[in-house]
């Protein structure tokens, strides 16, 4: 009778264990965390050159922005980028009352986590000035403290002095340019001494046609960059849209692969599906992008088929300049999907406009289907 009680205690004992290893009653995990995944982004090489996906421009809460430098290695890395500048303002630190450190705190900050995920972290700040001369990043600087002057022009001098590059952020803006968006003398002082390297083509949720323009006929960098304050997901529609960002076409992975692809203005801006920049660029980026199968007889014998196949991440949207072959009008290719267009027999070869690929203010960027 005691074995057999001493057996039963045995076997509770076994279930009441086992009962446990599943289920604790003092902390019981649920799988609700999200994978960390980064998502590639599909944009090929070309010309030999390494293409670099970049978001030079945003903030923390060293400045106006709401996140902590960290997070935004963590967006950035997570958002399929190469490289990113975070740029707090220097003249604007609404949070000063709570957060003391100098200006070269937020980038100390996202250096360790851009080490951690393997991302390239560039130093810089924004000059924050009315217009003009408006707001300008200073790049690749070494000290953005010794920037902290009076005189915008001063401020210009200490980034050149630092090896740092200048770019005018944002030219368009409406609440320094509510009328026109026009360039002043300073500006055209800059470019004449070569102290200006690029200005952004398009900022946060605007671009700016006529800044495409300037950065094309004085060989500066075009850049589309976020400017993002808040949580990067709580800004974009990341469920039909990318963050906007600059390709930079670099000889090499590095910091010093990004400074030499600025001067050398070897960038393209892409932004909302939309994309601008030098046609030399956008060019190979279509071709390296798109194939073009071979043409196929389907139900009859006047009409010829083809499939046109997006291999990159980009849209790209057609207007047919000769719709008499036969094919519609107008075509989209959404990133990474075919199509089957449908010709007349025998088209060889036919001219389209790209009505979403930017080689001017009022140019776009022309190529033949065959
Ligand atoms: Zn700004
Ligand atoms: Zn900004």
């Amino acid at each position: 009778m005691k074995t057999a009680a001493t057996f039963l205690t045995f076997i509770l004992t076994l279930i009441t264990l086992n009962g446990l290893a599943q289920y604790n009653v003092n902390n019981v995990q649920l799988p609700v965390m999200r994978d960390n995944q980064r998502t590639n982004i599909r944009i090929p090489h070309i010309d030999g050159f390494v293409t670099l996906k970049g978001d030079l421009h945003m903030h923390t809460v060293f400045s106006d922005g709401k996140v902590w430098p960290a997070i935004r290695v963590q967006e950035a890395w997570e958002e399929g980028l190469d490289v990113i500048a975070i740029t707090d303002h220097l003249e604007y630190l609404p949070h000063k009352k709570y957060l003391t450190a100098d200006h070269n705190a937020s980038y100390e900050l996202a250096l360790a986590e851009a080490k951690k995920f393997n991302l390239l972290l560039v130093k810089g700040c924004e000059i924050t000035r009315h217009m003009p001369p408006g707001h300008f990043n200073a790049l690749f600087i070494k000290n953005a403290n010794l920037l902290d002057q009076k005189k915008a022009e001063k401020v210009m001098d200490e980034s050149h002095r630092q090896g740092g590059l200048l770019i005018w952020n944002h030219p368009g803006w409406q609440s320094q340019q509510p009328d026109t968006t026009k360039m002043f003398n300073i500006h055209r002082q800059l470019i004449k001494e070569g102290k200006l390297h690029g200005m952004e083509v398009a900022n946060e949720e605007e671009w700016y046609p006529i800044v495409l323009q300037w950065c094309l006929d004085h060989q500066l960098a075009v850049m589309a960059n976020s400017d993002i304050h808040e949580v990067t997901a709580h800004f974009y529609d990341f469920d039909n849209h990318h963050r906007f960002m600059t390709l930079l076409f670099a000889k090499e992975r590095s910091l010093e692969g990004v400074k030499e692809a600025i001067k050398a203005a070897r960038t393209v801006a892409w932004f909302g599906h939309q994309l601008a920049g030098p046609e030399v660029y956008l060019d190979k980026l279509f071709k390296a992008s798109v194939t073009i199968g071979q043409p196929y007889r389907a139900d009859d014998r006047k009409t010829e088929y083809f499939e046109l196949t997006n291999h990159s991440d980009f849209r790209f949207d057609f207007v047919n300049k000769t719709p008499k072959n036969g094919a519609p009008e107008q075509f989209t290719l959404l990133p990474n999907s075919s199509i089957i267009l449908k010709v007349k027999k025998g088209t060889k070869s036919f001219p389209c406009t790209l009505t979403n690929v930017h080689t001017g203010m009022h140019k776009n960027l022309q190529v033949q289907l065959r």
